[in-house]
Formats: structure tokens, sequence, C-alpha cells
């Protein structure tokens, strides 16, 4: 498998249902929160959030973060939800996801890891040997070296929508950006 070419992508994480997991024989499902779950602004989660995590338990299937972001953020974000979670995860390395894998009593075909960014969550997922989701960054930065990362993924986004006609483009960027306009 290359690894920045994300298995599957989705216009959010809402659309990632418990029932699609099961399909796809989804277990565990590794999480990054900044852009893929909240923008970095948003230090807690919303209700859409701890409803869509809840009906993932309910289902069976145990969520966990995996952020590079630090502790005091993380935390913070996990405050009332008490997931595993492991911060400063060095993401695209694949030591921490391997860890956590174990930890959680998972297995590498059962597991998946979402995240907004190819260099970061899809290349980590790959090194792991798991499964990726890519979902566009909800509310992106605008600094040269995003820009210049977000162009090359674009190229990357390109080649894998030739195969992969029927999924939506996340290239038209995240429909929940406008909720978080306000923040
Ligand atoms: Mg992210």
């Amino acid at each position: 498998m290359s690894l920045f070419r994300p298995d599957r992508t989705f216009l959010s994480y809402r659309q990632v249902t418990p029932a699609l997991l099961q399909d796809m024989g989804v277990r565990v499902l590794l999480l990054d929160i900044d852009n893929t779950l909240a923008p970095y602004e948003q230090p807690e989660p919303d209700e859409h959030i701890r409803a869509w995590l809840q009906s993932l338990v309910q289902a069976g299937i145990q969520p966990a973060f995996l952020s590079n972001n630090h502790a005091d953020r993380v935390e913070l974000f996990n405050q009332t939800l008490a997931l595993p979670v492991k911060f400063d995860a060095h993401k695209p390395l694949p030591g921490n996801a391997k860890k956590m894998i174990k930890r959680l009593g998972g297995d590498k075909k059962s597991t998946v890891l979402m995240g907004d960014q190819i260099f970061t969550d899809v290349c980590c997922a790959h090194m792991t040997g798991i499964r990726a989701f890519l979902v566009p960054p909800i509310v992106d930065r605008t600094d040269a070296g995003t820009r210049f990362k977000r162009w090359m993924e674009r190229k990357i986004l390109k080649r894998y929508y030739k195969k992969h006609t029927n999924e939506p483009d996340i290239r038209q960027g995240s429909p929940l950006t406008k909720e978080h306009k306000k923040i």
C-alpha cells in the first residue's frame, strides 16, 4: 500500500458511522483530535462529538486518541470523555500507534487511524500497518508551510479520486467549517 494514500476519505468524522465501521471489521478507532474532531481553538468536545463517540462505544468499537498535541490540550479535551489517550504521539512515527493497539488488546487488521493530514496521520497508519481514513481539516491554517502541504496533498488526492470516483471529494473542504466560524 502507498504510504500516503488514504484507504477511505470522508467529508467529516460524522460520516463514519458505527454500522460502516462494523461492516469494515473495525474494532479500534485511533483518532486525531485537532482539525479532525474539533478545530485547534475548541478546547472541549461539543455534543456532536460526544454523541458520535458514545455511539461507537455502544456498538463495541473502541475509540482512542492519538494526538501530536501536548498534554494540556489533549487532557482537557479528554477530561469528560476519559478515553484511552496518547499525547505527544510523534506521528507519523508508528511507535505510539503500535503501543496503543497493544494496550487496547486490538490487532492491526481491525484498527483504523482517522485524521486530517496525509503526511502525519495517513503516513502513520501505513507505517503502523493499519488502515487510514482521511477527512478535510475543519478550520485549516493559512501559513505558507500549511499551504505547501495542502498543495502536495491535493496531488495525492487527485490520483486517489481517479480510482475512487464514487467517494465525495474532500478537496472541497469540511462541511463543519461553517459551524465553527463563530468561535
Ligand atoms: Mg490534525
